[in-house]
């Protein structure tokens, strides 16, 4: 954590905007101070991605880069909350980018519309000080984490689909940590998709929302944060679960 700041190192503006952040304790003006200066990107702005990027600009997160390759379609309102009809055709990087800068002026935010495959150029992300995981298909998955491991940038990551969500945080900027290929060494042939499986978008939101909080905790250093982990969330059943990752000694990613 940084020094002791003062308050007049914030802008009056800001000390009103932040106003219920800064009551924190947890929080407070280092932590606020913390979370302007920030770099996190977001992988994915779908169903969870949205949310996470809402909740990241409402906190003040001054710097964040958001990606994703697709256009906003119908199908998407659902739950894809940061886009309205009026967004349809738009690509969704260059709507959400609007539509957080209608919410919050302040931060910077840079886009890349492009798609997290073999292709792409890692050192976009080399700057970030956390990369959250938001997309879809396990191929982006283990590129995203390939790209967190060799920069050694800590990853939280998000999915869903039905009634059932799942978020993991993996501290790949400490040593001897479980990456995500650890959790999911056999990646599924034919893993199920939202299309065909559907997905509500309150589960989608929820998930966003802890991708979100657990972002803010690692940036201003609240709980225990040096471990990784899982939470599987079950809406259906009304059950939450926490599990520690365990390292795979075998693993081909980090081993
Ligand atoms: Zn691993």
């Amino acid at each position: 954590m940084q020094a002791k700041k003062t308050k007049a190192e914030l802008q009056d503006k800001d000390l009103l905007r932040y106003n219920r952040n800064i009551v924190l304790p947890e929080i407070d003006i280092d932590g606020q101070r913390a979370l302007l200066k920030s770099k996190v990107a977001i992988i994915g702005l779908g169903g969870i991605g949205c949310p996470t990027a809402t909740y990241l600009a409402s906190t003040g997160v001054g710097h964040l880069c958001l990606i994703d390759f697709d256009d906003v379609t119908l199908s998407n309102l659902n739950r894809q909350v940061l886009f309205s009809e009026n967004d349809i055709s738009l690509k969704k990087a260059e709507a959400a980018k609007k539509n957080l800068h209608s919410l919050n002026s302040d931060i910077d935010i840079k886009i890349i519309s492009q798609k997290i495959d073999s292709g792409f150029d890692e050192h976009q992300l080399v700057d970030y000080d956390f990369i959250i995981d938001c997309t879809d298909n396990f191929e982006a998955r283990t590129e995203v984490n390939n790209i967190c491991l060799t920069h050694k940038i800590p990853l939280i990551s998000g999915a869903a689909i039905k009634l059932q969500g799942q978020v993991a945080t993996f501290r790949n900027d400490l040593d001897d940590m479980p990456c995500y290929r650890c959790l999911y060494n056999d990646l599924p042939d034919n893993s199920p998709t939202c299309l065909e499986s559907g997905i509500l978008g309150s589960v989608t939101g929820l998930v966003g929302a802890i991708l979100a909080t657990e972002c803010v905790k690692l940036i201003c250093n609240i709980g225990q944060n040096n471990s990784s982990k899982l939470m599987l969330i079950d809406m259906k059943n009304y059950e939450f679960k926490t599990i520690k990752i365990k390292k795979d000694m075998e693993c081909k990613f980090c081993g």
